[in-house]
Order: C-alpha cells, then sequence, then structure tokens
C-alpha cells in the first residue's frame, strides 16, 4: 500500500526516536537572530551556535540533547546558483522544501550515520538496495583536504551496498563549510537510480550520479562536521565533531510513492487539483500549462510560509524575494492558464488545511496571510496586462537580428509596471533573447541617487540579484551550507 506523505514524516521521526532523538519542530524559515541570512536554506542554519561551539547541544524541557531529528522548511530562490529557474520546469527542486534531518551535537558520528541511513531506507522503507548510491568525498590536494577513506570504509562494511556503488566527488559536491573559516567537513550523499530496469541495463546508474538528471535523483546528504579550519588555511580536528543530515522531503515522497515527479505526490496534488479547477486545464494535458501550474503550486508554498512566519512583501531584501517569487506565479497564471484575477489566496486555505498538524503557524496566520497575498496579488495585476502588452509590442517591434532588450526596457517594465528583473529575463528568455544588465542597474542606480537627493531613499530600493545574491547559498553540495558569510562552495 502507498504511504501517505504524513505516514513517511511520521516513520522518519519515529525512526529516529527510537535512535534516541529528540524530535524538534521547524525553525520559522525568516531566520530569527540571523541577519545575514535572508531565508533558512538548509537544516543547519537553526544550529549555527551548536557547531561553533557556543553552545554544547540542543535545550529543550530543561534539558540538553546530544541527539535531534526535525523537518525544517528551506527556501533557496537566489543567489549566484539559486534553484529558481529550475522550479517548475523540472519536477524536483521547489522554492520552498522540507529537508528532514537527524543530527548529532557532538554525539555519534559516521558509523551510525550510515547505518542508519541505509536501514532506513532500506530495511525501513524497503527501497532497492540496487538503486542506491553513495557518494564520498575524495579529498583535494590543493585545498589541502583529505580524502573520506573512512566514510568509503562504513558504506562497505556497514552496509551491503555493492563495491561499485560507492563514488568519489569532490568538493563542489561532498565538502561542507560554514565560511572561510570555522566548522567543516566532507560529506556523503545518497542517490536513486529510478529508470526501468532495461536502462539501467544499457547505462550505468553511476555515470548520472551528480549530473542533474530527474531519473537518478539525489536524496540525501550526511555531513560529517569534523575539522576548523584556520585563517592560514589549515585544518584542525574538532574537539567535538557532528552529524548534519539533510533528506529532500517531497524527493523521498516520491519515490516512495512510486512517483516520477514530485508534483505527483499528494503533497501537491491536493494543489494542483484546486489550480486545475480554478484555470479549466486538467494537469498532464500540456507540457506549457503543467509548468505554469507547477510552478504556482509551488511558490504559493514559499510565499505562504515566509509571510506566516514574519515576512511580508516589499521592495526590500527578504520582502523583495518575496515578491519576486509571487509576481512570478502571477506571471505564469496569467499568461498560461488565463487566470485574469486574484486568486492564490484559495491555495492558501488548501495548503493550511494540508500542513495543520506539521506547520500549525499557518493555519494560525491564514487571515493574515490571505490578506496578505490577496492585496499583493491584486496590485500586481492591476499593471501586469499593460506590462506584458508592453512587453509584446517592444519585443515585435525589434529588428530581426536583435536578441537584446535594452535595459531601458527592462527599467520601464520594472519601475511602471512591477516587474522584477528576474521576471523581465524569464519573460525574454522564453523568446530567446536576452537583457541588457549593465544599463538596467545604471538605471536603477540613477534612479537611487535622485531619491537620495531627494532626500526620501529606501535602502535596498534596488532589487539587483547581486546584492540580493550575498545572503544566499550558492547551493548544492552539502545540505547545510551556511552562506552569510561565505560564497566559496560552488555547485
Ligand atoms: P541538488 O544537487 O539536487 O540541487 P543539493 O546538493 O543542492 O541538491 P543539498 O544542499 O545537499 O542539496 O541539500 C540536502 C537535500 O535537500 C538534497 O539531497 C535534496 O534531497 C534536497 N534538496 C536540495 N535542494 C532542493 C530543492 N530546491 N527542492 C527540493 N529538495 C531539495
Ligand atoms: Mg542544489
Ligand atoms: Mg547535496
Ligand atoms: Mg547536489
Amino acid at each position: 500500500s502507498v504511504r501517505s506523505s504524513h505516514q513517511i514524516r511520521r516513520d522518519f521521526f519515529e525512526f529516529f526516536r527510537e535512535k534516541k532523538h529528540i524530535i524538534v519542530e521547524s525553525a520559522p524559515v525568516v531566520p530569527e537572530n540571523d541577519p545575514t541570512l535572508l531565508f533558512i536554506n538548509a537544516g543547519m542554519n537553526p544550529f549555527k551556535p551548536i557547531f561553533l561551539g557556543e553552545e554544547q547541544g540542543l535545550k529543550r524541557s530543561g534539558k540538553q540533547w546530544q541527539r535531534a531529528a526535525n523537518t525544517q522548511k528551506c527556501i533557496r530562490v537566489s543567489g549566484k546558483h539559486n534553484d529558481l529557474d529550475e522550479v517548475g520546469h523540472d519536477t524536483y527542486h521547489h522554492t520552498l522544501f522540507e529537508m528532514l534531518g537527524n543530527w548529532s551535537f557532538g554525539d555519534y558520528f559516521k558509523k551510525e550515520a550510515i547505518a542508519w541511513a541505509w536501514e532506513l531506507l532500506v530495511d525501513r522503507w524497503g527501497l532497492e538496495p540496487d538503486r542506491l548510491y553513495a557518494t564520498v568525498f575524495e579529498g583535494d590536494d590543493r585545498d589541502g583536504l583529505p580524502a573520506d577513506e573512512e566514510a568509503a570504509g562504513l558504506w562497505a562494511s556497514e552496509t551491503p551496498i555493492a563495491k561499485d556503488h560507492i563514488l568519489k566527488y569532490g568538493k563542489a559536491d561532498n565538502f561542507w563549510e560554514m565560511g572561510d573559516t570555522g566548522p567543516c567537513g566532507p560529506c556523503s550523499e545518497v542517490h536513486i537510480d529510478l529508470r526501468p530496469d532495461a536502462e539501467r541495463k544499457k547505462v550505468d546508474g553511476a555515470t548520472l550520479v551528480n549530473q542533474d538528471d530527474p531519473r537518478v535523483m539525489e536524496i540525501w546528504n550526511l555531513v560529517f562536521i569534523q575539522f576548523n579550519r584556520q585563517k592560514d588555511g589549515s585544518l584542525n580536528p574538532l574537539p567535538a565533531r557532528h552529524v548534519d543530515t539533510g533528506m529532500g522531503f517531497e524527493r523521498i515522497v516520491a519515490v516512495l510513492q512510486g512517483k516520477r515527479s514530485n508534483y505527483d505526490t499528494d503533497i501537491f496534488t491536493p494543489l494542483l487539483d484546486a489550480i486545475s479547477k480554478r484555470a479549466g486545464v486538467a494537469y498532464g494535458k500540456a507540457e506549457q500549462t503543467d509548468i505554469a501550474m507547477r510552478v504556482v503550486a509551488d511558490h504559493i508554498r514559499a510565499v505562504s510560509f515566509a509571510v506566516a512566519d514574519g515576512a511580508a512583501p516589499s521592495n526590500e531584501d527578504r520582502g523583495y524575494v518575496i515578491r519576486r517569487i509571487l509576481r512570478r506565479a502571477s506571471r505564469y497564471a496569467w499568461d498560461r492558464l488565463n487566470i485574469r484575477e486574484a486568486f492564490m489566496a484559495e491555495l492558501v486555505d488548501v495548503l493550511a488545511e494540508q500542513f495543520a498538524d506539521v506547520f500549525p503557524e499557518l493555519k494560525e496566520k491564514k487571515r493574515h496571510v490571505t490578506k496578505v497575498v490577496t492585496s499583493e496579488e491584486t496590485s500586481f495585476l492591476r499593471t501586469l496586462d499593460q506590462g506584458i502588452a508592453y512587453f509584446n509590442q517592444m519585443t515585435e517591434s525589434m529588428s530581426g537580428g536583435q536578441s537584446v532588450i535594452s535595459g531601458d526596457d527592462a527599467f520601464k517594465l520594472h519601475d511602471t509596471y512591477g516587474f522584477p528583473i528576474d521576471l523581465t529575463e524569464l519573460m525574454a528568455r522564453e523568446r530567446g533573447l536576452k537583457v541588457d544588465h549593465e544599463r538596467f542597474h545604471e538605471l536603477m542606480e540613477e534612479q537611487k541617487d535622485r531619491a537620495r537627493k531627494a532626500g526620501k531613499f529606501k535602502s535596498g530600493e534596488d532589487d539587483d540579484q547581486p546584492d540580493l545574491s550575498r545572503h544566499f547559498s550558492t547551493s548544492a553540495g552539502t545540505g547545510s551550507e551556511f552562506t552569510g558569510y561565505d560564497e566559496r562552495k560552488s555547485t
């Protein structure tokens, strides 16, 4: 029988409860004490003080815990390697997703983390061992980082995984660091090959791991925090070693429900049903409308939870990220689903019920979230059709050889019609065009200067990506990048 997503989340907690973990709530997706981070983008962010050695464990109900498990709401939407462009187009990257994690704060280490990951995936959930790959860090001489032979050995000794399913990768995928200095360590990931047997026989799954292939998907990242990086680049062993894991909840649910797409799971079908009903188009009918429905279903989750956790659409920082996501969804609904009035609040209802037990904050804040979403959507819709008309007219009048939308036009779309630059870029991309960024940013600067001179400068009025990106993860790799400090980690 097919397990519901609720059951799968409970299975995870139950499994780690049996292993003496305390189950803790998700922190709000808007960081509580971390001005350097726009949104929580990995399970480890809220536990940062423990990894920095400022706290010795997790305090709950008068006790200190060295083992915990949770599901953490994460948002990954901006920065150099953000997931936003993929969302809706692929079927396994979301703007907001749940990261299931088990944590050891100076307690157990690699051996248990690896053995338990296998036990849960294979013995408890019944995944076929044959389809699983484990990746370990191969080392990096130039950076003075040793290979993680220990993890490779433990996969071989603690699990029955085939030897040729233990694969070695470099820093980008298998080493995690919090910043230029500080806690860091190798990680070990589990990937799953979902292709039919016939295809698996033809092409070795090992060659498709870490290739952004949706059929061979990363599901779980186990990070082993064991070093303290010094200013001179050298590594000191940490006195207290930690385990930080992150499993993509929507992905494991898709796997366990036998679906090819996260959107075919019971996490997304209630939303897609509501959207499809409203649009009068069935999901699965055509790729273009499917993408639009997936975008709306995905984005409303990010917007709703972020607003419930205290973010508000605005022209700066986190508020502008929320505004951009909502406007992106709104444009898809308008343009591809022919929905011409505010409707997303209906989806907030769906979500609030769906997550009433896991994230009750949404139900509690439902009136507020509904109000914010409706008013933001309504105000954008007021200019959206004119903006789209302007965009169409402008691109139609471009001469044959011209492939770049001028910075002046992009600025006008921003200033007069409220198009975030990434929406203009998305629409340009759909037509095979580019946008003159440099000129756009010049005009934004000039506008800021004028406002400053007139004495009404609001900080962050500027929406430019590079500016926001400093807060974000360069994504990938480790499941737990804290990015307020450092952008070195690459995808
Ligand atoms: P990918 O390579 O697929 O982009 P990642 O390496 O960036 O994933 P990690 O930083 O290792 O991801 O995060 C831990 C886990 O969180 C991943 O193994 C994956 O299951 C899940 N995950 C990461 N990004 C997303 C996303 N945008 N949407 C849904 N799940 C995600
Ligand atoms: Mg990634
Ligand atoms: Mg990873
Ligand atoms: Mg990865």
